[in-house]
């Protein structure tokens, strides 16, 4: 017996990525793994270990690029129900990883909630948000957070509390594979006032972002103290092509992807870039999508 026969639909074999990423290219995951709940996770990962597959975690795939060939090991997505419940009492929210974060920040408005009109227009899941401290010039989700609920790969579910997480630019201190959940503390405000702000923000960046076509949001983080858009605008970049990848003429750090595009053209634009504005600037751009 193979060792997922026993999770039935929960796992699927050779399911492609593409359409579960916002780039929507990239190859198939050789797992696809959807546990109903914590339980099944932690039985699925004894499983996973016992055989020595490589496991990935999936949020909404706004931040990834999927090589062509595809993933070899386990690809575990918390995206069924019970992951993605969110509740809300005063002015405390606990949200399971696999919410989507922009129904979470409406959701909030609506009750009249502050200090998570900042995440408006950055797409991805609460356990996404959370690995990434995604942000921007309006705050990071980290400002947010009170505790979260991680799980590591022996299955040990464990708290983080507030005092004991470190959010810096693009990134945190939990090192356990799995964010399960988060709470979050927010401040009481009037609901039309979060909602405006919410809009302010959304317009902010459609104005600014190719929101409309396929990308992983900002390709490279901002070398200290300096702007990697304005770089690779300085350096001439906006509008290059290698097949369908386009550094964005909207927003210089967006790579854009059209439809039929490889992963491997957004992989060369990628070099291209970073090679041209070491050329030019002598600074090196990390990477903040996270290539698989
Ligand atoms: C149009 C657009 C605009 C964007 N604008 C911004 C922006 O302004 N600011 C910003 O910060 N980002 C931005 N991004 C990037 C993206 O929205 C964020 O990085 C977001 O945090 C990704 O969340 P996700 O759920 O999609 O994570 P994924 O892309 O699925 O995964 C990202 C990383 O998180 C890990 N991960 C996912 N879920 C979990 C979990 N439950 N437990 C542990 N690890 C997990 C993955 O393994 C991976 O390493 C933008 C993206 C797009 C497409």
């Amino acid at each position: 017996m193979n060792w997922y026969e026993e999770f039935g639909e929960q796992v699927r074999l050779n399911v492609p990525l593409a359409p579960l990423t916002w780039f929507g290219v990239g190859g198939p995951a050789q797992f696809y793994v959807t546990p109903r709940d914590v339980a099944q996770l932690q039985a699925i990962v004894a499983r996973l270990r016992e055989n020595e597959i490589p496991i990935h975690v999936l949020g909404s795939g706004a931040n990834l690029l999927v090589h062509d060939a595809g993933v070899e090991g386990a690809v575990i997505c918390l995206n069924s129900p019970e992951f993605k419940k969110a509740e809300i009492d005063g002015t405390t929210v606990r949200a399971q990883a696999g919410k989507d974060v922009q129904k979470l920040v409406l959701e909030c408005a609506h009750a009249g909630l502050s200090g998570l009109e900042c995440l408006a227009g950055i797409p991805g899941s609460v356990g996404g948000e959370i690995k990434m401290n995604a942000g921007g010039a309006f705050g990071d989700i980290g400002s947010a957070v009170h505790c979260v609920t991680v799980m590591d790969t022996n299955g040990q579910v464990y708290v983080r509390e507030r005092d004991d997480l470190v959010f810096g630019y693009r990134k945190s201190n939990i090192s356990a594979r799995f964010i399960l959940s988060a709470t979050f503390e927010l401040s009481q405000d009037d609901p039309t006032r979060v909602a405006n702000k919410v809009k302010e923000i959304w317009m902010f960046k459609k104005n600014s972002q190719p929101l409309a076509d396929h990308s992983a949001g900002c390709i490279f983080k901002n070398p200290r103290g300096l702007s990697a858009g304005a770089l690779i605008d300085q350096a001439g970049l906006k509008g290059s092509i290698v097949g369908g990848a386009e550094v964005s003429s909207k927003h210089a750090n967006f790579i854009t992807a059209k439809k039929g595009s490889k992963a491997a053209d957004i992989l060369t634009l990628i070099e291209q870039v970073r090679t041209r504005v070491q050329d030019k600037f002598d600074v090196t751009l990390e990477t903040e999508v996270v290539i698989w």
